[in-house]
C-alpha cells in the first residue's frame, strides 16, 4: 500500500518504517526540516533498539522517503497517518494544535479521497474535529472528495518500539465504514497474524481505550508505590508482597514494581489529560488525581530518603547517579524521575556523577536547573568516584550485576539508595553496603 505518515518522532518514524518493512511504500513527514535532513543523511535522531538498522535498509530500497513536502507524499497515498505530538496544554488538557494543523494542511493540499488515520492519543470526539477541519479546506477549494476519519491509537512502548509495532498486544481500530476496516486489516494483516488482536470498534470508544489504557497502569504503579509507602511504616518488604499479590491470577506479575516514580512522555499527560476530560464533562475524576499526586511525591522519594541519613544540608556531599532515562532502553528524559531528583539535590547543596547508557547527551542540553554542579561520568564506575552515595534511578541492564569489590573501592561512603530494588539486601550486606530500597522496612 502507498502511506503518507505525518509527524515523524517516535511513533511516526517507528510507524512508517515498520510499514515500509512490510513492503509498503511510505512518505514520512515532518515539518522540522532538520530532522528531515538528518533522515535523509541516515541520522535516526531517537535511540530505540532496531530502528536504525531498519531505516536505512528501507530508505535504501525507496520504501521509505522522508520529505517535508506533504503534498508529495498525499498525491502518492490513499492512506495518511496523523502521528504529531499532542502535549500537556497549560491547563493539563492535550494540546491538539498540531493534530488540527496536520489536518488543515491535509485539506488544503489532498486532491482524492482519503483513508486518515489518527494515531496521536487524542481527546474523545477528535476525530470528528479532524474531519470537519478536512471538509472545511476542501469546501474553501470548491471540491468534494470521500473522506474518512479513522481512530488508532498507538499503544507502542519507548524502549521497545519497533518490537512492540511489529508484535503488538493488539491493534484498535475505530471506525464504523466497513470497507476502510478491511483495507487496516489488510495493512496490519503481517503484525497481527493471530486475528483476535484486531479489534474493531466505534471511534469514540477507540480514542478513550488508548486513555484508559495508560491511566489504568498510571494506577497500577501507583498503587503499589503506596502499598511500598505502607510497607516501610509497618516493616514489611514490597518484594514480598509483589510476589503474593501478583501470584493471583486477576492481579498478575507485569506492572506491578513499586520505585521512585513514572516519568515519560506519555503517563503524566495522558492521565492529566483524561482528569481534564471528565472534568469538561463535569465529572471528578478522583482517582486519577490520586494517582498523579502520589506520582508527584513518589519522584522525591530517594531524596527524601537521602535527607532522613545526612540532613537538610546537603553540601560539601557528592552523590552518583546510576540512571536519567525514565526507563531502560531510551534517551528519553521527558518528566524522569531523575530530573527532580537531581534539581533537588543540587538544591539542597549536593552535587552530582551521573551516568547513563544512552541519555548523556539530551540530559546535558536540556534538564538540569544547575548545571555546573552535575559531572557526566564517562561510565557508571567513573560516577562513582570518591560520591558519599549512589542512587539508581534507571533499572538499565547493565546496573543489574555491578561488581560491587570496584564500587567500594570508588566510594567514600558504601551508601546506595536504589530507587528500583535491583539488588539482594543480603548480598549487598556480605559486600559491606548500607542499603536502602523502595518499599522495604523489613529488618530481619
Ligand atoms: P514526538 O514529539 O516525538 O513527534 C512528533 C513529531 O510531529 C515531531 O517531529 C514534530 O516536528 C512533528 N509535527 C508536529 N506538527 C507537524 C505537522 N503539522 N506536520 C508534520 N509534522 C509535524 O511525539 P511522539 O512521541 O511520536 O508522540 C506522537 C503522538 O503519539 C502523541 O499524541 C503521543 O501521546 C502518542 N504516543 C506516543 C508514544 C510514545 O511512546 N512516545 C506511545 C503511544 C502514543
Amino acid at each position: 500500500m502507498k502511506i503518507t505518515v505525518i509527524g515523524t518522532g517516535y511513533v511516526g518514524l517507528v510507524t512508517g518504517t515498520c510499514f515500509s518493512e512490510m513492503g509498503n511504500n511510505v512518505y514520512c513527514i515532518d515539518i522540522d526540516n532538520g530532522k528531515i535532513e538528518c533522515l535523509k543523511k541516515g541520522i535516526v535522531p531517537i535511540y530505540e533498539p532496531g530502528l536504525e538498522e531498519l531505516v536505512l535498509k528501507n530508505q535504501s530500497n525507496g520504501d521509505l522517503i522522508f520529505t517535508n513536502n506533504l503534498k508529495e507524499g498525499l498525491n502518492n497515498s490513499n492512506i495518511c497517518f496523523i502521528a504529531v505530538g499532542t502535549p500537556m496544554g497549560e491547563d493539563g488538557s492535550a494540546n491538539l494544535q498540531h493534530v488540527l494543523d496536520a489536518a488543515k494542511e491535509v485539506g488544503q493540499l489532498v486532491n482524492h479521497d482519503l483513508i486518515v488515520v489518527n494515531k496521536s492519543t487524542v481527546p474523545v470526539g477528535t476525530a470528528d474535529k479532524v474531519k470537519t477541519t478536512i471538509l472545511e479546506e476542501l469546501e474553501q477549494r470548491n471540491l468534494k472528495f470521500n473522506i474518512e476519519v479513522v481512530s488508532n491509537p498507538e499503544f507502542l512502548k519507548e524502549g521497545s518500539a519497533v518490537e512492540d509495532f511489529m508484535r503488538p498486544d493488539r491493534v484498535i481500530i475505530g471506525s464504523s465504514n466497513e470497507n476502510v476496516i478491511e483495507t487496516l486489516k489488510e495493512l496490519y494483516a503481517p503484525f497481527t497474524t493471530n486475528h483476535e488482536r484486531f479489534i474493531t470498534m466505534d471511534v469514540r470508544s477507540a480514542e478513550m481505550t488508548k486513555y484508559a489504557a495508560n491511566a489504568m497502569l498510571a494506577t497500577r504503579i501507583s498503587f503499589m508505590n503506596e502499598i511500598a509507602n505502607i510497607c516501610e511504616k509497618v516493616g514489611a518488604d514490597i518484594n514480598n508482597v509483589r510476589k503474593g499479590i501478583g501470584s493471583d491470577k486477576r492481579i498478575g506479575y507485569n506492572f506491578l514494581y513499586a520505585g521512585c516514580g513514572y516519568g515519560g512522555s506519555c503517563f503524566p499527560k495522558d492521565v492529566k489529560a483524561l482528569i481534564k476530560i471528565a472534568a469538561n464533562k463535569g465529572y471528578d475524576a478522583n482517582i486519577l488525581k490520586e494517582v498523579e499526586a502520589l506520582n508527584n511525591q513518589q519522584k522525591l522519594t530517594l531524596v527524601r530518603k537521602v535527607v532522613d541519613k545526612f540532613g537538610e544540608s546537603l553540601s560539601g556531599l557528592t552523590f552518583g547517579i546510576w540512571g536519567l532515562s525514565f526507563k531502560p532502553g531510551t534517551d528519553d528524559m521527558r518528566e524522569a524521575p531523575s530530573v527532580v531528583t537531581i534539581n533537588k539535590l543540587c538544591e539542597l547543596g549536593a552535587k552530582v556523577q551521573v551516568y547513563d547508557p544512552q541519555a548523556m547527551e539530551v540530559a546535558e542540553k536540556y534538564y538540569f536547573e544547575d548545571n555546573k554542579k552535575v559531572k557526566y561520568a564517562k561510565n557508571k564506575y567513573d560516577a562513582l568516584d570518591s560520591v558519599h552515595s549512589l542512587l539508581l534511578l534507571t533499572e538499565w541492564k547493565e546496573f543489574r550485576s555491578p561488581d560491587f569489590e570496584e564500587m567500594s573501592k570508588r566510594m567514600v561512603n558504601k551508601i546506595i539508595f536504589d530507587g528500583r530494588n535491583q539488588y539482594n539486601k543480603e548480598t549487598l550486606k556480605e559486600f559491606g553496603f548500607e542499603y536502602h530500597q523502595i518499599g522495604n522496612g523489613y529488618e530481619g
